[in-house]
């Protein structure tokens, strides 16, 4: 007997069918001997629709706040998993399983207040440890917390994976499963490439890297969760038949496993192709180049919480001005303007330049750490499809390359299909 945390995603649960289905693969896990919570996403589109509304809301009167209250957003958009962890507790009950729903507040799994995209920072797991232990299924809303000042939190748009990792080491569980609409990892998103590898096995180091740069299979900080506190953690297909051979392995259930490196017997220098869509460059022409002009610009980024990627700075050819180019994601492209106009008489520029639309896409892999020429292979493969590199970044274990969007999936073919991930 074991204690498992399965998460089912959007399209897992997004009408009452699949709901029922989901209800098969928790009897599975049941009638095995295994002590189960669940943890359940919003119906798929649902939570769009929800942040729709409250973005066609006006705003306060007389505030001059661009944005409407963070805390009335989480109260809306947080109600789309509450729908769904009712009703799975009804479909698991309607087949003889003793079940409950849970919000994050009656749990609690408690956050910061960061709202919108809180980070968790306790869940008192011993409630669901007893209620599992006399053989009720814990069924939890994903997504949502309460915050010290006891409003409810969301945890960022996919933060159902985060709330399942978390409660998975809370409650000291064995595995965690992510089921969603593929079967596992794929060596880049399966639905951009017909061609990419389902992987066995992915280190958690190369998961975070996908995950930061564009693989939303999983949230990012589910994926540091699950490294932090080890958890075994499977990414694998709902839509299988629950009762299909094989899905009831314990030790190998079908899908990926994310794990520690070790765990990886072969492995490949590049392991996965991921890309972020919607980035934008800015570059400042003509910046004054002496000390604290990086802090200058990129200190008020910060503070308006905007997310700066990829920065690239020349060397001044004169010693006394030169080039700063960095992205962000196109629809912070307005906030980020506004804060450099803001700041000009500090930074100290001539113009600003900007284009919305391209595409960073990134090699990833753990081997790179002891290859040489992985980069010049991705360059050299751009090159030959005529694909013209804006800018690059490079870590231990990633390469990212930034292209106008267009040719964002020819690309992502091409490296893939060069690194060998193509399947046979
Ligand atoms: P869920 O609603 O279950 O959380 P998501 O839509 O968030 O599902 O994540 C699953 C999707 O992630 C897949 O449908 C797939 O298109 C996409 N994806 C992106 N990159 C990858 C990858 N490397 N491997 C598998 N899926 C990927
Ligand atoms: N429903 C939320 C979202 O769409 C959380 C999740 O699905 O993980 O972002
Ligand atoms: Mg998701």
């Amino acid at each position: 007997m074991a204690r498992i945390v399965m998460k089912f995603g959007g399209t897992s649960v997004a009408d009452l069918d699949r709901i029922l289905n989901v209800a098969r693969h928790v009897k599975r896990e049941v009638d095995a001997g295994h002590e189960v919570a669940v943890v359940v996403s919003a119906m798929s589109g649902k939570t769009n629709e929800l942040v729709g509304w409250v973005q066609n809301m006006p705003k306060v009167a007389g505030s001059d706040a661009p944005f409407y209250d963070a805390r009335e957003y989480d109260a809306v958009v947080a109600s789309g998993e509450q729908v769904t962890s009712g009703l799975l507790a009804i479909a698991l009950q309607s087949i003889g399983i003793h079940a409950r729903s849970w919000q994050g507040w009656q749990i609690p799994l408690r956050t910061d207040t960061a709202h919108g995209a809180a980070r968790i920072m306790d869940i008192d797991g011993s409630d669901l440890i007893k209620r599992m232990g006399q053989g009720q299924v814990a069924v939890v809303a994903g997504f949502q917390g309460i915050a010290a000042d006891n409003r409810i939190t969301t945890l960022g748009r996919g933060g159902s994976d985060t709330s399942a990792v978390a409660l998975a080491a809370a409650v000291k569980a064995d595995r965690c499963d992510i089921y969603t609409d593929v079967d596992g990892v794929y060596t880049t998103d399966p639905r951009i490439e017909p061609k990419a590898r389902r992987l066995d096995k992915i280190s958690f180091e190369e998961m975070l890297e996908m995950a930061s740069l564009g693989s939303k299979v999983l949230q990012v900080r589910s994926v540091e969760l699950a490294m932090v506190h080890k958890v075994r953690t499977f990414v694998r297909s709902s839509f299988t038949d629950p009762n299909a051979p094989g899905m009831g392995d314990f030790d190998n259930p079908p899908g990926t496993l994310i794990c520690d490196e070790e765990e990886i017997v072969e492995q490949e220098v590049v392991t996965g192709i991921a890309f972020a869509k919607d980035e934008a460059q800015i570059s400042l022409r003509r910046v004054a180049d002496r000390p604290g002009v990086a802090a200058g610009i990129f200190g008020p980024m910060a503070d308006a919480n905007i997310n700066v990627d990829m920065i690239v700075q020349n060397i001044s050819e004169d010693g006394s001005r030169t080039d700063m180019t960095f992205t962000v994601p196109s629809g912070d492209v307005a906030k980020a303007l506004a804060v450099l106009e803001k700041n000009r008489p500090q930074i100290g520029f001539d113009v600003v330049q900007h284009e919305a639309g391209m595409v960073k896409v990134s090699v990833i892999g753990i081997g790179m750490r002891s290859h040489a020429g992985v980069a010049a292979t991705a360059f050299k493969a751009l090159a030959d499809k005529g694909i013209n590199i804006r800018a690059i970044t490079t870590s231990e274990i990633k390469i990212s390359i930034l292209i106008d969007g267009p040719y964002g999936e020819l690309a992502v073919r091409t490296l893939h299909s060069v690194y060998g991930l193509d399947k046979q």
